[in-house]
């Protein structure tokens, strides 16, 4: 190795909302090998400010799940509740900068923002009713639920993707302002928290995060997540979004596919190894699914010879791993 080359430093992000399937353990071992492989660190940190929706006991499975993927990784967990001070730094920066709004339109919006954006990829378009407002307008809205939204410019940066290549953002008439965090006033949600987008940024800058590897329904996040190192100051991080695996109707891994728990897995007594040799087929790296380990992938990690399309989940393939779903 180059010894005056930046170290990689990557990370897995599980956010305990949930149960950890094939598709986020696909990820997250091509998140390992991205760095594993290159000599590099891999942090590990949990996503859990979606308060309203994370689920007990799910971080400590999700580490389970990982450890017995073989996966590891250096340091100690950063769990992001217990990184709310920086989160408010960054937005007291930000309002500072007048980069910033209070917004007071829909709840629904609010509520959605603190979960990484997966489901449909479709954003609405916020008609920017509230963009009139300064950052001090926040203290005439203390008995209000309200968001505070991101300023875009009128376009979103573009970026080049590792796997993808250029991703070249829609020239929008007005980029969207995005959500950075929600204020709650009633008592059924008692606490403000940071949206996912500025959360994310500011974990992985602390972390020097520099290289991102995760699923290609968030591609739509990274020019956020760009701006919002650009006015912070921050370094942004190598992009890698990989495809997703998908169910047989093509449609995003979700339970009408069967149960594709890790958990489920492990209770028929699937081991590690078939399910490693399932992924590195599913990569294009082998010709068929048969039983690997984590370190005879090493070698034959390679991003160009994964597909640059969905990988579809059959309930075959799953049977070849001896697991019925
Ligand atoms: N915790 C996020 C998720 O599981 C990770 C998003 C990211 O990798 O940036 O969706
Ligand atoms: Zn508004």
């Amino acid at each position: 190795m180059n010894p005056t080359a930046i170290p990689t430093i990557g990370r897995l992000a599980p956010s305990p909302t949930g149960a950890q399937h094939v598709g986020n353990a696909r990820t997250y071992v091509l998140a390992w090998l991205a760095s594993r492989t290159k000599n590099g660190k891999v942090l590990l940190r949990m996503e859990d400010i979606d308060s309203p929706r994370v689920k007990k006991g799910a971080d400590t499975e999700a580490v389970h799940d990982l450890r017995w993927l073989g996966l590891d990784w250096d340091e100690e967990i950063l769990v992001q509740s217990t990184r709310i001070d920086a989160y408010q730094d960054a937005l007291k920066e930000l309002a500072l900068k007048e980069l910033i709004y209070p917004c007071t339109c829909t709840r629904n919006d609010v509520l959605r923002a603190a979960s990484a954006p997966h489901e449909d990829g479709k954003e609405t378009i916020y008609p920017r009713t509230c963009a009139h407002r300064f950052a001090c307008d926040a203290s005439g809205l203390l008995d209000k639920n309200y968001c505070w939204r991101f300023r875009c410019p009128a376009k979103e940066p573009d970026f080049i993707d590792e796997f993808k290549g250029p991703i070249i953002g829609p020239a929008k008439q007005f980029a969207n302002d995005f959500v950075v965090w929600r204020m709650a006033c009633d008592t059924s949600l008692s606490q403000s928290w940071p949206a996912y987008q500025l959360a994310v940024v500011v974990d992985d800058a602390f972390q020097k995060v520099n290289q991102v590897v995760r699923g290609d329904d968030l591609v739509s996040s990274t020019p956020k997540q760009i701006l919002l190192y650009q006015n912070l100051n921050l370094t942004p991080p190598a992009f890698i979004h990989l495809p997703l695996v998908v169910g047989e109707d093509g449609k995003r891994l979700a339970k009408r596919h069967g149960d594709t728990r890790l958990s489920a897995l492990r209770h028929q007594g699937v081991k590690p190894e078939s399910l490693l040799g399932l992924i590195a087929y599913s990569c294009g790296w082998t010709n068929k699914p048969m039983p690997v380990t984590l370190r005879d992938l090493m070698p034959l990690f390679d991003l160009k010879k994964i597909p640059n399309k969905p990988f579809v989940l059959t309930k075959d393939l799953l049977k070849g791993i001896g697991y019925e779903p």
